[in-house]
């Protein structure tokens, strides 16, 4: 009677898990290789061969706990809820098994993301081909972000070979698909003449559409277009309120270009003393323009009165952020210092 009811238990227990899987399985359309959860290794069944888990094995993005059955036993989140969330998480390392898990079954921003390690070469070997067939299979996919990317990839050159052409191609569907960075890379290249015949007016439509949808750059290639008077007749006051808004947005080179300008008398009047500030504020973003910008106010004594530490302080920072001017005067200064 127990054997009986045991076996019974066990057929019972044998379908469930033979539902849920197939529930799962139609996700996965490859299913022919199986992506281990814990490591993110490729094995066709059973167990990792790397990593040895037990197929089906996943840990709760969450809790940590470790599962086997399709909701975590701790919190309930079910399997496929989790390894969203861990893909998502934006820890390349810890990502990294979610994504191909994902990516295997092929979803679109995972697809997409896998194309960002072979492009990093985290994890995996660094391959253009690799990263242009993710990124391929998640534009089949109608997925707006990976024509953004691989269009980005393909004008940039560096990493998959230039191709202009295919780029604009790239960027139009991204931009029908709704994503806005997209418009201002069709502005920058209606504004250049990229592939296309050169159209003042077409770009700055092109800019306004992404900067309707927020998109920073735009704002600070809509203030180019009214300062340059390109496509529209020249405004200042409009060209500085784009730049001030971009600068707003946390835009490092709209607050370093305003710094410039407060600095040179260029489209405002010239007001070291608040140049200083926006200075400031974008070498807190990061620009190392400004930090620069700075050690040489303070140095000069523009806006401020002369102070040889301060300049020594922002011409190391400049250095450390990359520029290579910073070093000679670095060095004259610390010397100073040092006598
Ligand atoms: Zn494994
Ligand atoms: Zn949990």
């Amino acid at each position: 009677m127990i054997r009986k009811t045991i076996s019974l238990l066990l057929a019972a227990l044998l379908l469930l898990s033979l539902l849920s899987a197939s529930a799962e399985e139609e996700v996965s359309a490859a299913g022919e290789n199986r992506i281990c959860l814990l490591c993110g290794s490729e094995y066709p069944g059973g167990a990792c061969d790397a990593c040895g888990a037990v197929e089906g094995l996943w840990e709760c993005f969450d809790c940590g706990i470790r599962n086997c059955l399709p909701a975590c036993s701790s919190c309930g989140i079910s399997r496929q809820d989790s390894v969203r969330k861990t893909a998502a998480c934006g820890n390349l390392l810890l990502a990294y098994p979610a994504v191909r898990y994902l990516a295997a079954r092929q979803d679109a921003a995972a697809l997409c993301a896998l194309a960002g390690y072979y492009r990093s070469g985290v994890i995996l070997p660094r391959s253009p081909e690799s990263a242009a067939a993710c990124l391929e299979q998640a534009c089949e996919k109608n997925y707006g972000p990976a024509f953004l990317e691989y269009g980005r990839e393909l004008d940039r050159g560096d990493f998959l070979e230039k191709d202009p052409r295919h780029a604009l191609e790239c960027f139009l569907r991204a931009a029908e698909l709704g994503v806005a960075e997209a418009s201002w890379y069709l502005g920058v290249y209606y504004a250049e003449g990229v592939v296309v015949t050169r159209d003042d007016a077409r770009a700055l439509e092109y800019y306004r559409l992404a900067g309707e949808a927020g998109d920073p750059d735009s704002w600070m290639s809509l203030a180019w277009c009214y300062a340059e008077g390109r496509g529209v007749e020249r405004n200042i006051e409009m060209a500085v309120s784009w730049y001030e808004k971009a600068a707003e947005a946390g835009s490092a080179m709209a607050c370093d270009y305003l710094g410039y300008c407060c600095m040179t008398g260029e489209l405002v009047p010239r007001d070291p003393a608040k140049a200083l500030e926006w200075y400031e504020k974008a070498a807190a973003l990061g620009s190392a323009r400004s930090m620069m910008a700075l050690a040489v106010a303070c140095e000069k004594g523009e806006g401020m009165e002369p102070d040889p530490a301060q300049a020594l302080s922002w011409y190391e920072k400049a250095a450390l952020a990359g520029r290579q001017d910073a070093l000679a005067p670095l060095r004259r200064l610390s010397e100073k210092e040092d006598d």
